[in-house]
């Protein structure tokens, strides 16, 4: 049976292998990580879809899709046969020449794919110069395939949107093929190893800091490389009370209804993780401000990742409960809970592969 939602996209992590090794990667890919999805289950995925009329995109990340290169061909294609937009994120490591990248993006072309995100900032340029993101570029907008690029800056990197902006797009040519965004880097996965003070307060600080409700959540379905369903773009590797079952077990449909009724998820959707971790540690020794922060997926990492923040949350749950049934139908009454297109990315990945 079809059942409607407010979840718009599928997001496929297709696995953690990555070329690169960025020092903000949320969620720690290399070249020497094996977790991937494989064809059947990325194929029945994208099938699952059919009965949810709400999704109308499918996106690929990782880890690099593109080091998986036959399965997400497949993927893109059958999304495209169902009438499904397709996006893949990527840092165009496969793009090191004009006819590579031309020869490499072809095939993804021809099979229906309709945007690119390319992900460039600092901890790119580490490892690739950026005639890679010139060249992948190029070969997308010329054939009229919408580009995102998206820049997640630590305070003190000197790409910025301007930047690309000149690299790319400097009298203005490509602005109906072309958006850029920045966004701040969260103290998740790897950026949070070896952080030191000053580097969480510097973060912290960054003007680019998104402290409100979650975007994702609900509106993002995702398909983790370990085989789970996480009801958002999942960006932080996702904790055990984020899953929602496995993808060979459990159908699309059952996963979203469960996820709809879920009171924490909906705290996530109307008030988000910031404020959820701001009202849970009220009243304890050590309450929790803004300032603490970086980002929302920095407080949700803190709230999934960490038994006494768990306890917390079991805690004020149910005093929680009628103030989300009201926000649920007041938000049912605006239009807020249908299907609309969500807001601008406010969290750092999956606008990145
Ligand atoms: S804040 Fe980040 S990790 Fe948390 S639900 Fe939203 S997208 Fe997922
Ligand atoms: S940020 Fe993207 S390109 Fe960099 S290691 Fe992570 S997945 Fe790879």
């Amino acid at each position: 049976m079809k059942k409607n939602f407010t979840t718009q996209e599928l997001v496929i992590h297709l696995t953690l292998k990555c070329p690169l090794n960025c020092s903000h990667c949320c969620v720690e890919a290399d070249i020497n990580q094996s977790e991937s999805l494989d064809k059947t289950k990325v194929l029945n995925s994208i099938l699952a879809c059919q009965d949810i009329p709400s999704i109308n995109k499918v996106s690929f990340t990782g880890g690099d899709p593109f080091v998986a290169k036959e399965i997400l061909l497949a993927g893109i294609k059958q999304a495209s046969q169902l009438g499904l937009n397709t996006a893949v994120v990527t840092s165009a490591f496969w793009a090191k020449t004009k006819n590579r990248a031309v020869k490499t993006l072809q095939p993804f072309i021809d099979a229906g794919l309709s945007e690119i995100m390319l992900s460039y900032d600092d901890a790119h340029a580490a490892y690739l110069d950026e005639h890679y993101i010139v060249n992948a570029f190029q070969a997308a907008v010329n054939n009229g395939v919408e580009v995102k690029i998206n820049v997640v800056r630590e305070p003190d990197d000197l790409i910025d949107k301007n930047h690309m902006e000149q690299l790319l797009n400097p009298r203005g040519r490509y602005n109906s093929l072309l958006k850029i965004s920045e966004t701040a880097v969260n103290s998740t996965g790897r950026a949070k190893q070896d952080e030191s003070e000053s580097t969480r307060r510097q973060r912290a600080q960054a003007d680019q800091v998104y402290r409100g409700p979650c975007t994702s959540v609900l509106r993002h379905i995702s398909a983790q490389s370990n085989g789970q369903w996480v009801p958002c773009c999942g960006v932080i590797k996702p904790p055990a009370a984020l899953e929602m079952g496995n993808l060979g077990s459990h159908e699309l449909g059952e996963v979203l209804s469960q996820a709809h009724e879920d009171p924490v998820l909906q705290w996530l959707a109307y008030e988000g993780p910031v404020e959820i971790m701001k009202q849970i540690t009220a009243g304890t020794e050590q309450p929790m401000e803004d300032e603490d922060f970086d980002g929302i997926c920095h407080a949700c990492d803190q709230l999934f990742n960490n038994p006494s923040n768990q306890t917390l949350l079991d805690k004020a749950l149910p005093d929680k409960l009628t103030s989300l049934k009201l926000q649920h139908a007041i938000y049912g009454i605006i239009g807020l809970n249908s299907s609309q297109p969500p807001p601008q990315p406010t969290t750092q990945q999956f606008d990145h592969d």
